[in-house]
């Protein structure tokens, strides 16, 4: 087997293996790691997975990528990590027939009611694996700027695992109240949570810079202690997430829904871009997989690029029903970009630069017809997004949450617009709708809402007769650990005083 090197999208002397890129999370000049090339799938390889489960099929796929990992090294991490412990179904994921040749992948049957469980349920593993690997004996600090779902599955993912700290840093503006919720009562004696004045943005940026400061990194390296990152730029995040479009597919396929080499599109609401690059490596592997459409909300950022190749973050921002794809900068777009641009790490390096001084970038008629081949964008504003869980509920009987709704308007313009011959689609279903109770319960028309959580989950339970999950139920009983509020000036000073380091 060919090793697979992972280079920095902005600066291509950098080239490390897979463990060395897990355990960084982050470049240093501040670039993504990338695989210096795009392992292949074959139709038989596909075939081959018909017969496994879903832990298998992960390190298979992993077995390609993080080629510095011993088989038996991947196959502790996907058997601690996919188990009917963490998970409610012994899929992991589910596929759900929504209509005629339209699929839900329901990725949020992991411990935390989102899709981030299906990666940070295995990111310790692989992280834990590499520090023993690179012989580093330093302690692990997990830094996670979130918008309210990655937060909970990062620290649920590492709480108590020997040599690691979790810090999760989540904004005041913009996560539901069950998602604070989730991450203010954690448990767990490695875990520190802590609210950002303002929206993810400024979350984000708060802890980027933590991750560049030299002080602070010289002190941290002094405390024997090393940073990295739970978000989906550590690609750690991201491989997980290509199993479950190779998964799905071989599924379809085994099922008889599909026919191996049929193409299949994948519709992925969207925020970080984290998700749907998932979908694209899958497909560059050589998984038939046709149009990724990009649904976004109406902070669509990401179908205007998609339709103009002008990035430009400067704009309104609208906290919306969907918040977790509530993002302006969505920091995965940037290994899409290194990959289309002919891994011109100088270009999109300007391209960045340009984004953090002037908050645009314009990638040209080149890259912006690549990108148009693969991609189609489009939004849905919450109107829309609340019609459609309504209409789904009533007449498929099926029942979604906001993010997954706006990727159903979103498939459904673009069966509208499309010239291409309509395949069949999966539609990658991100959160369980009680995890956002209080919007799915106001889409099906109930007149009154409860400022009280618990009780609009219980309301939806009423209407609807599907179960709630337990872990969220089991919320109301916990006490609030975590209750300090910061500016993001202050998030580098307060992450060294909360690990007791001096400065
Ligand atoms: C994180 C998240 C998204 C967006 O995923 P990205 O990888 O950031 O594009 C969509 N829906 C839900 C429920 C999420 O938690």
């Amino acid at each position: 087997m060919v090793t697979v090197f992972y280079k920095s999208t902005r600066d291509s002397s950098i080239r490390v293996e897979s463990a060395a890129a897990i355990a960084k999370g982050i470049s240093e000049e501040g670039g993504l790691f990338v695989p210096e090339s795009i392992p292949s799938i074959s139709m038989d390889e596909l075939k081959s997975l018909a017969g496994m489960n879903y832990a298998q099929r992960a390190a298979f796929v992993f077995s390609k990528y993080l080629t510095d990992y011993t088989d038996a090294e991947l196959r502790y991490c996907t058997e601690s990590a996919y188990t009917t412990k963490a998970f409610d179904t012994e899929n992991i994921a589910e596929i759900a027939h929504l209509f005629e040749g339209t699929y839900m992948l329901e990725l949020w049957h992991g411990p935390t009611c989102a899709f981030k469980d299906m990666a940070l349920q295995i990111l310790p593993y692989f992280l834990t694996t590499a520090v023993k690997k690179l012989n580093m004996d330093k302690k692990v600090v997990i830094l996670v700027a979130t918008s309210g779902d990655t937060g909970k599955a990062a620290l649920e993912g590492f709480k108590d695992v020997p040599g690691t700290e979790i810090m999760v840093f989540y904004p005041v503006e913009g996560v539901s109240d069950m998602q604070k919720r989730q991450m203010v009562t954690q448990e767990g004696e490695n875990v520190t949570v802590c609210a950002v004045k303002g929206n993810f943005d400024d979350c984000q940026s708060g802890v980027k810079k933590i991750f560049t400061d030299h002080t602070v990194l010289d002190a941290l390296e002094k405390g024997g202690m090393t940073f990295s990152s739970a978000n989906s730029i550590n690609w750690g995040r991201l491989v997980p997430q290509i199993v479950y479009y190779v998964s799905s597919y071989v599924s379809l396929a085994e099922s008889g829904e599909i026919a191996y080499g049929d193409l299949l599109n994948v519709v992925v609401p969207t925020g970080n871009f984290g998700n749907i690059l998932a979908a694209y490596y899958a497909k560059m592997m050589g998984v038939p997989l046709g149009k990724l459409i990009c649904a976004s909300n109406i902070n669509k950022v990401l179908t205007d690029f998609i339709r103009t190749g002008v990035y430009n973050r400067n704009r309104q921002f609208y906290p919306t029903t969907s918040p977790s794809m509530d993002i302006l900068i969505s920091s995965n777009l940037e290994r899409l970009l290194y990959d289309l641009c002919g891994e011109d790490s100088e270009t999109l390096a300007g391209w960045m630069k340009d984004l953090a001084e002037t908050g645009v970038y314009s990638v040209g008629g080149t890259v912006r017809e690549k990108v148009q081949g693969l991609f189609y964008g489009g939004f849905c504003e919450d109107g829309a997004t609340f019609a459609t869980i309504r209409q789904l509920w009533e007449q498929e009987g099926y029942l979604c949450d906001t993010h997954t709704a706006v990727a159903v308007d979103v498939y459904r313009q673009y069966l509208a617009q499309s010239q291409e011959k309509v395949v069949p689609a999966v539609i990658a279903s991100t959160a369980n709708p009680y995890k956002f109770s209080a919007s799915v319960l106001q889409a099906l028309g109930a007149e009154q809402l409860s400022s009280d959580d618990f009780q609009n989950l219980a309301a939806l339970e009423t209407l609807t007769g599907i179960a709630s999950p337990a872990q969220l139920r089991a919320l109301q009983e916990k006490p609030e650990r975590f209750t300090q509020v910061i500016s993001r000036e202050n998030a580098a000073a307060y992450a060294l005083e909360a690990l007791g380091i001096p400065t």
